[in-house]
């Protein structure tokens, strides 16, 4: 990310409000610090810049620039510069010292790990020889009342300022996460749950039955030569068709069936607590809606559907046996001519038949 275009510009915003209360609430434990010693008015000068203006500044610097991140990670060594000047100016009064460094430290460790600590100290090295250098090395372990009370905003404020960015920060991680993850089980084209997570939920469903036994059916749902659909119509039209399908299957199911995309131009659902009738009637509904589409730029395509229907059975060892017995079904609607429905209720009869 350091060194993308226009990459961390919402890092940069969030500094801004807590570079605000940090730098504005750091300045008075620094005034009250530097007050009595006598200092050149630019120091105060520079006190006030730093303290009130630099916020706004650093966050257009920032915003503005071609390379948020870096830009900001700057602005983070120019805080670091500053606090190290800080430091030597107020003669390493202890308590001063150590909350504005330590919270600085804290700012660099959050934003860029070891590594921007480790410049983030060095940089402040730096601060405190320009501070020596301007206005000469003086050290003064004197703590005063004032300086005291001076620091409890910084020690309190501050911290609840981080603590809320962090925790804003861990709400939309979570949100995003959801979000990939939801994505991941989406196939993109339709909306519908994609292969694998669709097997997984085959997987659930499948041990439910066996241990409950409860009746339930899946479909395995294939558009009829739709090959020839794409060869003579373009792949937009073929898109389109797959899509009017998906929409159909979200009409007609129930709120807790679980219609997938197979892959390709095949279609998968899972019907629980369904017995084989019914499936069989919710499937032929589909099959004639499918039926009736119109495509509004392609008046004479025709639509159809094969469907290859499995009701659970006690017998089958595991899912895979129980999506063989549709597959089987769809290849039987196939086989005796398309736009039907076959299940492995009729396969079974005509074994027997056979048999008999
Ligand atoms: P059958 O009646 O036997 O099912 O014949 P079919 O032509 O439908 O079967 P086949 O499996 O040969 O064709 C499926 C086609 O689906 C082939 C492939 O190019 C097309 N296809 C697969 N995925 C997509 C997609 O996302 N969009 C479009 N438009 N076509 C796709
Ligand atoms: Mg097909």
């Amino acid at each position: 990310m350091e060194n993308q275009r226009g990459k961390g510009l919402s890092f940069a915003r969030r500094i801004y409000w807590p570079r605000i209360i940090g730098l504005g609430i750091g300045s008075i434990s620094v005034c009250a610090t530097i007050y009595p010693l006598p200092l050149p008015a630019w120091v105060w000068a520079l006190l006030l810049f730093h303290g009130l203006l630099w916020p706004h500044l650093a966050c257009q610097l920032s915003t503005r620039s071609a390379f948020p991140y870096q830009a900001e990670r700057r602005n983070m060594l120019y805080d670091s510069l500053l606090g190290g000047f800080w430091a030597a100016t107020m003669q390493f009064n202890p308590l001063p010292t150590v909350t504005i460094l330590s919270m600085m430290a804290m700012n660099n460790v959050a934003a860029g790990g070891l590594r921007l600590f480790i410049r983030g100290g060095l940089v402040q090295c730096g601060g405190i020889l320009l501070s020596w250098a301007l206005l000469g090395a003086s050290f003064n372990t004197q703590i005063s009342a004032l300086q005291i009370y001076a620091c409890l905003p910084m020690l309190t404020l501050y911290p609840l300022a981080v603590g809320m960015v962090c925790y804003r920060l861990a709400i939309k991680l979570h949100e995003h996460k959801r979000a990939l993850s939801a994505l991941s089980r989406t196939d993109s084209l339709t909306g519908l749950l994609n292969h694998g997570s669709w097997k997984d939920l085959l997987h659930i469903k499948f041990h439910k039955c066996q241990q409950r036994q409860i009746e339930a059916s899946i479909a395995l749902i294939d558009i009829d030569h739709f090959k020839a659909i794409n060869d003579t119509y373009g792949h937009i039209v073929g898109d389109s068709v797959l899509r009017h399908l998906s929409n159909e299957l979200r009409r007609n199911l129930r709120h807790d069936d679980l219609a997938g995309r197979y892959g390709g131009d095949e279609f998968c659902v899972i019907l629980p607590r369904m017995s084989h009738q019914q499936a069989l009637e919710v499937m032929e509904r589909l099959r004639r809606v499918f039926n009736q589409y119109r495509h509004p730029q392609v008046a004479e395509l025709q639509v159809s559907l094969s469907i290859g229907l499995a009701a659970f059975r006690p017998a089958y060892l595991d899912p895979s046996s129980w999506l063989h017995a549709a597959d089987q079904a769809l290849y039987q609607a196939k086989h005796c001519g398309r736009n039907r429905i076959a299940s492995n209720d009729d396969m079974e009869h005509l074994v027997q038949a056979q048999m008999a």
